[in-house]
């Protein structure tokens, strides 16, 4: 059974700035890093394959130095890494893209092995929808479980997999049968660090490229020609003013108190 890790190479947004003038992200000079959620992904692949023994195979669309995610992707134990890129991919929107990456899924069903499941991260830090992974489900007819902060069970001989997935305030256990789409969340594992020899290996091994040649999809339907949504404007929102709780000094208790309820009205802590 394959196990396909969707990951995406985007810009390290601690680093980003928003052109004033186009208001666009300035991409130039600045360090790209694999999407965090989907090094969550990953991990998880790479967890099931020590468990169950699948075939775990990384796949990324993206321009042509995405590669160097992929390289990633193997030094940390994937079997397969696939980068997806064409200019005809190019200025793609969540449905464009979803269509390339699940083309590029089920070539693998039809071509490799049968796949069980597809991992996603929750969404990206660049663009931020979470669409992507509900749109590879549902083009390939998948389950989707989003939000998946545990796998409570996966029984490959029955087919099924159950979770929980991580809501606002609470907790909700689902079970579905395989083939599924999964998006991750941050709890879900401590992703690993890549040791020397792998790291070594991966400096050697082969990032395969897809093209449109090898995929062979309408060009009205990928790209910038397959994308009905376009950005018009990007901003910084304004910051808002701080809020000082009671005093540190004089009620430290009080005051821990006071914001671990505001933390935990707005679901920034995990219960
Ligand atoms: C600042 C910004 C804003 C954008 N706003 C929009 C918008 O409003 N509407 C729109 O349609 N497009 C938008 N885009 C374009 C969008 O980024 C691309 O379509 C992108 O390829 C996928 O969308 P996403 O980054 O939001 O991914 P999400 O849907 O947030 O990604 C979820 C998961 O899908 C997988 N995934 C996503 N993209 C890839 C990939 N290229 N390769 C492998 N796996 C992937 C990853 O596992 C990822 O964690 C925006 C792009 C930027 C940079």
């Amino acid at each position: 059974m394959l196990i396909v890790a969707c990951i995406k190479q985007v810009p390290d947004t601690t680093q980003v700035q928003i052109d004033p003038v186009t208001n666009t992200l300035v991409r130039e000079g600045i360090p790209f890093i694999v999407n965090p959620y989907d090094t969550h992904a990953l991990e998880e692949a790479l967890r099931l394959k020590d468990r169950f023994g699948c075939t775990v195979v990384a796949i990324s669309m993206g321009p042509p130095n995405a590669e160097a995610t992929l390289r990633k992707a193997l030094a940390l134990g994937a079997d397969r890494a696939i980068l997806l890129s064409d200019r005809v991919f190019g200025g793609a929107d969540t449905l464009a893209t979803s269509h390339v990456l699940s083309a590029a899924i089920n070539k693998l069903h039809t071509e490799v092995d049968e796949v069980g499941l597809v991992l996603c991260g929750k969404q990206t830090i660049d663009g931020d929808t979470a669409q992507v992974g509900p749109g590879i489900a549902s083009r390939l007819g998948y389950q989707q479980l989003t939000l998946v902060g545990h796998i409570e069970n996966l029984d490959l001989s029955a087919k099924r997999i159950r979770v929980s997935r991580k809501l606002e305030g609470r907790h909700e256990i689902v079970e579905a049968p395989l083939p599924a789409m999964l998006t991750v969340v941050r709890e879900l594992n401590r992703p690993r660090y890549p040791k020397v020899p792998m790291r070594l290996a991966a400096i050697e091994a082969t990032v395969e490229l897809w093209d449109n040649q090898t995929l062979k999809l309408n060009e009205q339907k990928i790209g910038l020609k397959g994308s009905p949504t376009w950005v018009s404007k990007i901003f910084s929102p304004e910051r808002v003013q701080g809020e000082i709780l009671g005093d540190g000094y004089a009620d430290p208790e009080g005051t821990a108190k006071l914001l671990i309820e505001k933390l935990l009205a707005k679901d920034m802590l995990p219960i």
